[in-house]
């Protein structure tokens, strides 16, 4: 039922400008369908939107006599009393959205309900009807919107470039696809498929049709619960990492949000594993009691407020880290991409349906912006729509809000955790490379890269230790450097102390070394420090602390040598120091320390399976 809002309910609600720009267009409408329950969605674009946008979903529709009234402002059929703002669990809520969008662009609706035999043909421009009339059409709704802006001039100067805004909207379905597995979604760009989704709940699945076969890769399971939050998903290895946020994708009650609180959560669940300016992949499906939520913060409401925002963070970084105590989170060899998805797809669903290699590979050849297929020209509309019924047969899963919109995943995957000191040492290679063992898996050690992270985090147990412990050397070394790295001196002279050097000024740009950190050796510590003064020297801003940070954690690089022969005692040396790692999985700067085959990957290889 639609009804218009009573003023005292329609002023509570924040009203912001619903229309800034094609994005926001797509994303009231496509909420609106999947308030609908529909179970297949087509976003159609062109030129970014600014000339023509069309969703078409199988959805509810509109009763023919309410659908002109779908267009006035604070029409709704999903509020009536304040109380319900409350326990919201619909996406759009102030009524507004059609109505702000007809006013500003060209707009039909063709809508029909299961019930009535013929639908509704309605044309709105500038907030005018044109034309209601009574139409044949399949079930559910379609609106296109035309010339946004064609009433509002200087509203389309703000507009970005077409391929700008184009991207914009990719990435706000890609996300909403990804928070809906079970719906099936269709996103078309100029004619051309851009990605399509199954709509069979596998969230692994539509990653990899969304984003590529390779972001599925070292993806790690996680599902836990408690105090009725709940949340399941998939967050990548540390090795893994990426220099921004474009993959965490959050998704509370069905919703995608921005969280500064899931943000953070997962940063304490990353920290000590990855560098600054890294961040994780993070594909994170959460249900929480509507009760502890606010959802209407932000008009355009992007950004969730958690009631107890400690509590969340608590919930989150604990299911990270435990996650990541997985065995999966040590990179895999794969023998070859595409199998690798197919075969963690096995895995992980072995009682859901399977896919062919085929399958895996048309999804990802349809995936990305990068290679669109190409497709037909115009996409008549009626085929769409039967196609969306057809679809609508197969599919007909509709229930409570939160358990709709719960990502199907093993019901509780297996924690097996990552211990070092079950491995059996195998052998070395290249003097390089220790070879290891477990129950089932093999696995290869990096030897520098292992040697590289002890290193590194005994520098960091230093730096946060107030005891030092040093070594004093019986013959100073002395070094010399710029004017300019003596006249920050301030900057990196205690940095070094706080490690355990114990530096002097012995004039005219000359330092002297007394002491160096009692967990280094001679080369090491002097290693170290002349690489650190080179990255010194080349730093021209050497007043800004991160960038001192990491030049110290690229030192260490330099500080342990790689090639050499290591004899047995010091290859348990090292696993036992690696054992007590923070993070054994990967060298300060990301590279992995371990890669691992499985057995069944190796009988795969030798074609036994
Ligand atoms: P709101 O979503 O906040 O209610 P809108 O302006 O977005 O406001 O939509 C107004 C009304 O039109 C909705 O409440 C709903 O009843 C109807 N409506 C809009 N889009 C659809 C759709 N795709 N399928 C079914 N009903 C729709
Ligand atoms: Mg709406």
């Amino acid at each position: 039922m639609i009804r218009i809002l009573e003023k005292h309910v329609a002023d509570k609600i924040a009203a912001g400008e619903v229309v800034d720009r094609p994005v926001s267009i797509i994303k009231e409408l496509v909420e609106n369908s999947l308030d609908a329950e529909s179970s297949a969605i087509t976003v159609e674009i062109r030129n970014g939107g600014k000339s023509y946008i069309r969703v078409t979903d199988n959805g509810c529709g509109i009763p023919s006599e309410e659908a002109e009234l779908a267009f006035q402002r604070h029409a709704t059929s999903k509020i009536t009393t304040v109380r319900d703002l409350e326990s919201i669990e619909t996406l759009g809520f102030r009524g507004e959205a059609l109505a702000s969008i007809c006013a500003v662009s060209r707009v039909e609706l063709i809508t029909k309900t299961e019930e009535e035999k013929t639908g509704r043909r309605i044309i709105v421009e500038g907030s005018s009807i044109l034309e209601n009339t009574a139409t044949g059409c399949p079930d559910g709704t379609t609106i296109t919107v035309r010339d946004l802006f064609y009433n509002v001039p200087a509203r389309s100067k703000f507009l970005a470039s077409d391929s700008a805004e184009t991207r914009r909207i990719i990435d706000m379905v890609s996300r909403i696809a990804l928070s809906y597995p079970d719906v099936k979604f269709n996103m078309i760009n100029n004619n051309k498929k851009v990605f399509a989704t199954r709509g069979n709940g596998n969230i692994l699945n539509n990653i990899i049709s969304i984003f590529g076969a390779e972001s599925g890769k070292d993806l790690i399971p996680l599902e836990s619960d408690r105090n009725g939050y709940v949340i399941k998903g998939f967050v990548s290895s540390p090795a893994s990492s990426s220099p921004s946020r474009s993959r965490q994708i959050f998704c509370v009650n069905g919703r995608v949000v921005s969280s500064d609180v899931l943000e953070k959560a997962l940063d304490d669940a990353y920290k000590e594993k990855l560098f600054h300016g890294r961040y994780p992949a993070a594909f994170l499906f959460m249900c929480a009691p509507p009760s502890k939520l606010d959802v209407n913060v932000h008009p355009t409401k992007k950004e969730i407020r958690f009631d107890d925002r400690y509590e969340v963070m608590d919930f989150v970084t604990e299911a990270v880290k435990n996650a990541l105590t997985d065995r999966e989170a040590v990179p895999r060899v794969m023998v070859q991409r595409a199998v690798s998805s197919t075969e963690l797809l096995h895995e992980r669903q072995a009682d859901e349906v399977q896919y062919s290699f085929e399958d895996v590979k048309s999804e990802m050849t349809a995936s990305g912006v990068s290679d669109i297929l190409p497709e037909e020209a115009e996409v008549d509309i009626k085929n769409i729509l039967s196609t969306l019924r057809e679809e609508a047969a197969e599919c007909e899963t509709k229930s409570e809000a939160c358990e709709k919109h719960q990502p199907i995943l093993p019901q509780k995957p297996l924690h097996i955790p990552f211990e070092i000191d079950r491995l059996e040492y195998i052998g070395t290679l290249f003097n390089t490379y220790i070879l290891a063992s477990d129950d089932d898996s093999f696995y290869m050690m990096d030897q520098h890269a292992a040697h590289e992270r002890v290193f590194y985090e005994r520098l960091l147990a230093e730096y946060n230790n107030a005891e030092k412990s040093r070594q004093t050397l019986l013959v100073p070394l002395n070094f010399n450097v710029s004017a300019q790295v003596t006249a920050t001196e301030e900057l990196w002279l205690d940095e070094l102390s706080s490690i355990g050097y114990d530096i002097e000024f012995f004039g005219n740009n000359t330092y002297l070394v007394r002491e160096i950190p009692a967990f280094m050796d001679m080369g090491e510590a002097e290693a170290f420090l002349a690489d650190m003064l080179k990255a010194l020297e080349d730093k021209p801003d050497l007043t800004n602390r991160m960038s001192i940070d990491r030049i110290i954690t690229r030192s260490c690089k330099s500080a342990v040598k790689g090639g050499d022969h290591l004899e047995d005692a010091e290859i348990s040396a090292l696993m036992k120091d690696l054992k007590n790692c923070i993070n054994p999985f990967s060298c300060p700067h990301g590279r992995p320390v371990f890669i691992r085959m499985t057995r069944y990957d190796i009988e795969k290889m030798f074609k036994r399976v």
